[in-house]
């Protein structure tokens, strides 16, 4: 086996506290085959280097940047970087999470395939990246400025904002408040996990990067071409997200399935209506997708406002709604153009709405339902849609300030931080939605168990990981029809298991190569093309579709490592808020909850993936087909 291309040869270690910038080269050949990049070669660092037992915020905890071997290469939407750490909610987990933009192909192109930062500086600092002249800088005079001002005013200060990427915290993240993100070309983020409060803990407020080399590939010729059939694939499959993300029609269907995590997952009806009134407005409004590095779908925009009181006003999302519905909906706001507003916020603050809309969603409904009053809230309204009082909040958060100071430690631990002063603790605790710890992804999925089971499933934290089939049909995977969303008996319940550890895979290996995710779930051969790709970037000839499904397989079985050094549980597996597993009040799951059915599900789920039932982690045997042999002695799993 030779590597004959789509890897760079090192990656960044820097050490903050000696600033030290050293470059390593990447693991053996027999390594990447197994674990290819992006997440999977994180969590190999992670497991291999990482000191099991610290905090996701001490100075010896790594914060790691992750390409994979397609990530700026002719392969479709090959914008995809990494950010891999210990999860500051979830003490046993990882945190991954995912962005796009052009921050990550540029710094392939500077000549790196990630960059594993440790220690913590003594005063703000920043990396600067410049092909292969790498230094640490000082930060001083960017500290404490959004993720919009920071990129600007950085880009500028280096002279030459069109050929530079920045990825940076803001005041969240300078705060270390869960779910502070690491934004980079305004309309990109990392959130899940927190990744942005590790990097404020290490007072790193930006890494800025300019690429102007290339990616040597091994069949460059062959590639093209297969990027050619994928692209072809890609737009037969009827991309919701094209052009624009949400503002385009899908979200209409999207609302009526009663997906929108509307008014705290109260009110899904009321949802439909935030969907329809923001496509509405967005027919009306000015929308300028801003494609990603390659992305042949662009679901990321830029959204001006042209009407009504705050015409003027340019929004800059990525294409999804979670950050919407984290935004705006879980708080009841549907007016269209303080939606805009208040997603730009969360994003100029560095913080993802997943993280801070489930405490503001719990908040919100606490003073609806009368559990809290303005004494609480230091005389702010917090009725439903007042949204200029939640940037209050957000505010009062990030500074520390009166009930702020109460909601900057997160979902779990909001109900005792803001209710034993009332006597509340109960009523707020029946308010949180929350996975294991981590507020919980911002659409509401207690239609279709096969996504909301993976989420609750998935081994770092909630996220969309392995969705089954029953939201969409997943043809490429072998489920060409679509499953009922919801199941009536256990037999039923249990067949959704298995689609959602093939899903799994298969996003968890396109994890691993640098693609965005959206350019592969639903699309006719994409993990044959992925494999392909990567066997021509590469120049592993042989590489097939079930070895792709394989290393998607050892991604999971390393999220589980993780948990089973730091301390997880089987009885951690059901830590779920009681209400996020309340059935919903409208709806084809109307009065319905998974939960009767999550012990047998789960049971299930550790013997699809072979682990051991009465502990949820790998057994040897698995390890040992999967290849995963450097882990067999692991001390937690004896
Ligand atoms: S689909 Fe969206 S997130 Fe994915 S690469 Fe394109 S613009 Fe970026």
């Amino acid at each position: 086996m030779t590597i004959r291309g789509g890897y760079q040869p090192f990656i960044l270690r820097i050490d903050l506290n000696e600033e030290t910038i050293e470059r390593e080269p990447l693991p053996d050949e027999a390594i990447l085959r197994k674990y290819v990049g992006g997440t999977g070669l994180g969590l190999y660092y992670l497991l291999r280097d990482g000191p099991p037992h610290v905090n996701a915020t001490d100075p010896e905890a790594p914060l790691m940047f992750m390409l994979g071997p397609l990530t700026g290469t002719p392969a479709v939407n090959s914008s995809d970087w990494t950010t891999i750490c210990y999860n500051l909610c979830i003490p046993y987990s990882a945190g991954i999470g995912h962005a796009h933009g052009q921050w990550g192909a540029y710094l392939k192109h500077a000549g790196f395939e990630g960059i594993i930062f440790t220690g913590q500086s003594t005063k703000p600092s920043y990396l600067w990246i410049d092909d292969d002249k790498v230094e640490l800088r000082d930060a001083s005079h960017l500290w404490g400025l959004d993720t919009r001002e920071t990129e600007r005013r950085l880009k500028l200060e280096l002279g030459d904002p069109a050929n530079i990427s920045v990825a940076c915290i803001g005041p969240a993240g300078e705060a270390l408040l869960p779910g502070s993100m690491v934004k980079a070309d305004r309309n990109h983020g990392a959130g899940k996990g927190s990744p942005g409060a590790i990097m404020g803990s290490k007072m790193l407020k930006a890494i800025a990067v300019r690429g102007t080399g290339t990616v040597k590939l091994a069949e460059a010729q062959a590639m093209t071409e297969t990027a050619e059939v994928w692209e072809e694939n890609l737009l037969a499959s009827s991309p919701w997200l094209q052009d624009g993300g949400i503002t385009r029609n899908y979200y209409d269907p999207w609302g009526k399935a009663l997906r929108v995590a509307a008014k705290n997952m109260t009110d899904p009806e009321w949802g439909t209506e935030f969907a329809r009134k923001y496509v509405e407005a967005c027919s009306r409004w000015k929308v300028t997708p801003q494609p990603s590095y390659n992305c042949k779908i662009s679901c990321a925009y830029d959204i001006e406002v042209t009407d009504g009181p705050y015409a003027g006003f340019v929004g800059s999302p990525c294409g999804g709604a979670e950050n919407m519905e984290g935004a705006a909906a879980i708080i009841g706001v549907d007016d269209p153009a303080a939606i805009v507003i208040m997603t730009d916020f969360y994003d100029g603050m560095g913080l993802e709405s997943g993280q801070f809309g489930s405490i503001l969603g719990a908040v919100y409904q606490a003073f609806n339902d009368g559990v809290l009053n303005l004494e609480d809230t230091d005389g702010l309204d917090l009725s439903w849609g007042n949204w200029e009082n939640a940037m209050e909040l957000v505010d009062k958060t990030i500074k520390g300030e009166g009930v702020g100071a109460r909601l900057s430690g997160g979902i779990k631990s909001l109900p005792q931080a803001l209710g034993a002063e009332s006597g509340v603790v109960d009523e707020l605790r029946s308010k949180v939605l929350d996975v294991k710890g981590e507020g919980v992804v911002m659409h509401d999925h207690r239609q279709f168990w096969s996504v909301f089971f993976g989420e609750l499933i998935s081994g770092s934290g909630p996220s969309i990981q392995g969705t089954g089939a029953d939201a969409n049909a997943r043809p490429e995977l072998g489920y060409p029809e679509t499953m009922p969303g919801v199941a009536h008996n256990m037999e039923e319940a249990i067949a959704k298991v298995k689609p959602v550890c093939d899903t799994q895979f298969a996003k968890l290996f396109a994890d691993t190569l640098g693609i965005c995710m959206f350019a592969v779930r639903g699309v006719e051969g994409s993990v044959d093309l992925t494999s392909k790709s990567l066997a021509q970037a590469v120049g592993w000839d042989d590489f097939t579709f079930d070895e792709g499904m394989a290393v998607g397989e050892r991604v999971t079985n390393m999220m589980r490592l993780v948990y089973a050094r730091r301390g997880f549980t089987k009885a951690d597996e059901f830590d779920v808020s009681a209400k996020h597993l309340e059935p919903p009040p409208a709806g084809p799951s109307k009065g319905l909850s998974i939960e009767p059915y999550l012990p047998a599900m789960v049971d299930e789920y550790y013997r699809n993936m072979e682990w051991n039932v009465d502990t949820g982690f790998p057994t040897a045997s698995t390890l040992r087909r999967l290849g995963m042999d450097e882990f067999l002695e692991e001390p937690a799993l004896r």
